[in-house]
């Protein structure tokens, strides 16, 4: 039975929420393989908007195990709120749902060392959420993290906690504040273990045994490709790797374990926060793909820059993930346009440039070339077949296919779980249904 990688591959919000809750309802077991609380996925259902930031969408069908795995950040105020809400939407959340014992806590001096790095920075500020998750990820890697795991060792946490503590008050320069912070932290912590204990698990192996029971898993990435720490714009990145390969450091499995890998990909490009976007969209058009598209983060509200679409950045995002497919998302905010450009290549100081550049001073200077192509003029929302798409729509994505390498085997056209075209395919058939066999009623029976 497969096991599927779903990853963003531009600057993250293309819309993988919706996709992760469509593939969902094929699979068993749902594992968020990156990142922390802000990922802010928007999932509609039967017109009930849900905002999930740290729980898998999995947890949105009855029957799906849920994980949050070891190279997630867990901020035990976010999990717990969000448990909290969803229990009051009545959605089970309760054997359905696991923690990696090896997830790193996110902490309230994580939140205040982030608030402060920031406004050093001025304006050369990332343009974080400032949650305190990339403080996390850096106590992770600099071996000083305390981890979901270790809720089960109280003695141990204590100990641990009292000496961290006292260490982050000093270089915050408030030193006098450190019992205060101290007990804040053991009071969240207390809270956070009655509520969180029966959820940890190993989940690498939870995970694997699933594989071997034949099970179908879903791997959900947070963010995507150009935020990677790695691979990403960096330093206007996020402090993990949201990439394919993310899902086996984040998981817990094998590059074997994982059997295909779906790309989504928004019909335009937007981003949030600081760092270059070069077919940016300024002024009116901009704000007009903005409203249209409700281009403002789930998480922070925060407008959303816009830009068109730019295949240098999907066809970098094909080569580091490997995809198999594309799915895109939001054809429909597009329908208006009398005409659309798609950057192909970079033009810099002369010089064609068709590989997505390492470098943020090049990058900077880099000018989008663009191919025109006509718009449609003709609504597409809510579109499911795609017979019934318009010639100069289908014409747009088999250009997006020809530029980034890659087969457009779905076409998402609302928020909606239906509004979703699946048969894109050549063969006429859904990729998910090649993939994962025609959907059964109950993936769990
Ligand atoms: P994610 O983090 O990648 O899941 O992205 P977000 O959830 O932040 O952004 C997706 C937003 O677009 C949500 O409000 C979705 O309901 C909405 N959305 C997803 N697909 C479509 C689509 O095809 N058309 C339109 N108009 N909205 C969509």
């Amino acid at each position: 039975m497969p096991s599927v990688v779903v990853v963003g591959t531009q600057w993250g919000d293309e819309g993988k929420g919706k996709y992760v809750d469509l593939l969902s309802g094929r699979v068993h077991v749902v594992v968020r393989y990156g990142g922390g609380h802000n990922a802010g996925h928007t999932v509609v259902v039967d017109g009930q908007t849900f905002i999930l930031h740290i729980v898998p969408s999995g947890i949105l069908h009855p029957g799906v195990t849920s994980v949050i795995g070891n190279g997630c950040v867990v901020d035990p105020d976010a999990f717990m709120t969000e448990v909290q809400m969803l229990r009051g939407l009545e959605i089970e959340v309760g054997a359905n749902l696991f923690v990696s014992d090896r997830a790193h806590l996110i902490l309230p001096y994580h939140r205040l060392q982030e608030e402060r790095e920031e406004d050093k920075l001025g304006n050369r500020r990332i343009g974080t959420t400032c949650r305190g998750i990339g403080p996390a990820y850096e106590d992770k890697i600099g071996r000083r993290g305390l981890r979901v795991g270790d809720l089960r060792h109280p003695d141990f946490l204590k100990e641990k906690l009292d000496y961290i503590v006292r260490e982050k008050a000093e270089q915050l320069g408030i030193a006098s504040d450190a019992p205060k912070l101290l007990a804040e932290c053991e009071e969240l912590l207390k809270r956070f273990t009655a509520e969180a204990l029966t959820h940890i698990s190993d989940t690498s192996l939870l995970v694997h045994e699933s594989i071997l029971a034949g099970k179908n898993v879903l791997f959900e990435g947070a963010q995507a490709t150009l935020l990677d720490i790695d691979h990403g714009t960096y330093p206007f990145v996020t402090s993990s790797n949201p990439v394919a390969g993310g899902a086996c450091t984040g998981a817990g499995v094998s590059p074997k374990a994982i059997d295909h890998i779906l790309g989504i990909t928004k019909a335009y490009i937007t981003r949030v926060g600081e760092g270059p976007l070069p077919t940016e969209m300024l002024g009116e058009l901009g704000e007009t793909i903005r409203e249209k598209g409700a281009e403002f983060g789930a998480s922070t509200g925060r407008p959303r820059r816009c830009g068109w679409f730019d295949s240098v950045v999907v066809r970098y995002a094909n080569r580091i993930n490997g995809l198999d497919a594309l799915a895109i998302t939001k054809l429909d905010v597009l329908d208006s346009l009398d005409e659309i450009q798609v950057c192909t290549h970079y033009d810099y100081h002369g010089e064609r440039i068709q590989e997505f550049p390492g470098e943020l001073s090049i990058l900077e200077e880099c000018k989008p070339v663009y191919r025109t192509l006509p718009g449609w003029e003709t609504p597409t929302a809510g579109l499911e077949r795609v017979a019934d798409l318009p010639k100069n729509a289908r014409a747009y994505l088999e250009a997006l296919e020809e530029l980034c390498g890659a087969p457009v085997e779905m076409v998402s056209t609302g928020p909606e779980r239906h509004s979703t075209i699946e048969d894109m395919g050549t063969s006429g058939k859904s990729v998910l249904d090649s993939w994962f066999g025609e959907p059964k009623k109950n993936p769990a029976a």
